[in-house]
């Protein structure tokens, strides 16, 4: 089926063709790992991933997908600095090498996120690539030579630097993010990676070397720059190296837009001579938090571990994530994330009814999808739609566990959509696991029960149903069975 896709560069839904009839080329900015990524982080990295199972899925298409990790900015730097607080005894011995301080330092963030896609459903063996920014080093000193070679970069007391203005002559900067040209600062340079609009200005490629901090040497035109790179040469290195120029979809979450998209496309054009890094680019917006964005600096996020040591099943969270579109603003609640685990535990029933009748499905024949839910996935990758419409197939195939052959049908259906979606089992029904919260609740109510405490064991029973469980009271003691 053919795909539309919302594209930052055209402002419009266009309709997705491969640049290459082989393969579909993806690149996504990953994580900075400096510490445990965020649920925000998360919902671009589960953004994505919908992304290319939906190009795999329902667009038929082989996908390439390469992700990378920033190993190296001014925030992994700090954080594994000699002496550092939040050095922890499974990086190892600090040492007087600030480079390997710097590689044990993120490599143990870098395992964290990995454990923590794969508990969201992200198959570390759907990327091609998950390459780490300072194994690229060469690739983008080579890049910044390229950059200074065609006269849209230049030097400045070790550091080097792009040259907004001598691009602008030639080339627009701000294809991907309208700039107001009033806010550019001619001459003004920018250390910083991360800077907001009114802060337009020449930005830097490659930073001068620091005292106690790690460093690579860099020669350029006979001079010796011993530093380290800014941080958004490493992504159009990367994604050169790893993909080729240009290449179909280039993801990141709105913030990226600018500066960070901006300067890589900026990069590639004056470097490596092209005019379109990618040919898409796909924004996600921001998970809030009471309407402000989820983010380290302002205190206001959760890590997938804090919800997962409440007892929060993350295929739940997974879900929760997906329950608006990627281009609206999605607010994180509790609520949303206990409404998500119980419409997830009434489809998970589904599903296990019908394999008590039909067996465990084969692998699922992409054609076995029902036609409206392609669609609204094709469409934009519009998921609250699809399962709108998953859930109209369901009602209208609600008779399917009277015969094995229908049963059968809607598995298949299901476990195509489930290809994208990735939340649910198709395994047999395990033995029934009650969560701690739950039956830690369903204590609590017999207790009140006992007492004859009446309106606490009501409101107890009303809060297990809330969860997806009831409550069936015996002689001595109490039965749970999740609502189906
Ligand atoms: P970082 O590790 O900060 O480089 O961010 C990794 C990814 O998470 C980037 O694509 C960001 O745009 C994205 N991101 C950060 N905060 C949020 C948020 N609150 N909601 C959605 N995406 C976010
Ligand atoms: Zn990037």
């Amino acid at each position: 089926m053919q795909l539309h896709l919302y594209n930052t560069l055209t402002k419009r839904i266009d309709l997705f063709t491969p640049l290459d009839a082989e393969v579909v080329r993806i690149y996504s900015c990953g994580p900075t790992v400096y510490d445990v990524a965020h649920l925000g982080n998360m919902r671009a990295f589960v953004f994505t991933d919908v992304l290319q199972r939906v190009l795999r899925e329902v667009g038929g298409y082989p996908v390439r997908w390469v992700m990378n990790v920033t190993d190296v900015d001014d925030k992994t730097i700090r954080d594994s600095s000699v002496g550092s607080a939040k050095w922890r005894s499974e990086m190892g011995q600090q040492s007087d090498d600030l480079r390997a301080n710097l590689r044990a330092y993120t490599g143990h963030f870098e395992q964290e996120f990995r454990a923590d896609l794969t508990s969201l459903g992200i198959e570390m063996s759907h990327f091609a690539q998950m390459p780490r920014a300072t194994d690229y080093i060469g690739q983008m000193q080579d890049l910044i030579r390229e950059i200074i070679a065609a006269g849209y970069g230049y030097t400045s007391e070790g550091s080097v630097y792009f040259d907004v203005a001598a691009y602008s002559k030639k080339h627009t900067y701000g294809r991907l993010f309208t700039i107001d040209t009033e806010n550019f600062r001619e001459g003004v340079r920018i250390d910083a990676d991360e800077y907001d609009r009114e802060s337009v200005s020449d930005f830097v490629l490659w930073k001068g070397r620091k005292d106690d901090e790690p460093y690579w040497d860099f020669a350029l035109n006979g001079e010796d720059l011993p530093g380290r790179p800014g941080w958004h040469i490493e992504c159009s290195a990367m994604s050169k190296e790893l993909l080729g120029l240009p290449f179909d979809i280039h993801t990141g979450g709105v913030d990226l837009r600018f500066p960070h998209h901006e300067d890589e496309l900026a990069q590639c054009c004056a470097g490596y001579h092209v005019h379109d890094q990618a040919r898409f680019w796909m924004h996600n917006e921001f998970l809030e938090v009471e309407g402000k964005k989820m983010s380290k600096s302002l205190g206001n996020f959760f890590t997938l571990r804090d919800l997962m040591k409440q007892g929060c099943d993350p295929l739940d969270v997974r879900l929760t994530l997906m329950l608006a579109h990627y281009r609206a603003v999605l607010n994180f609640t509790f609520d949303s994330l206990r409404a998500a685990s119980v419409a997830r535990g009434r489809v998970q029933n589904v599903i296990w009814d019908l394999i008590d009748v039909a067996g465990v499905p084969e692998a699922a024949d992409k054609s076995s999808m029902p036609l409206a839910v392609a669609e609204a996935f094709a469409d934009d990758l519009n998921v609250p739609q699809a399962l709108a419409r998953m859930y109209e197939y369901l009602a209208a195939n609600a008779d399917a566990k009277n015969s094995k052959e229908h049963a059968q049908q809607v598995l298949n259906a299901l476990r195509s959509i489930n290809n994208v979606l990735a939340v649910w089992s198709f395994s047999p029904r395990p033995a029934l696991v009650v969560p701690n919260d739950v039956r830690s609740i369903a204590d609590q109510r017999w207790a009140a029960r006992t007492a004859k405490d009446w309106a606490e064991a009501d409101r107890l029973r009303s809060e297990l149903g809330t969860l997806g469980w009831s409550m069936k009271d015996g002689k001595d003691d109490y039965t749970l069975e999740p609502l189906s």
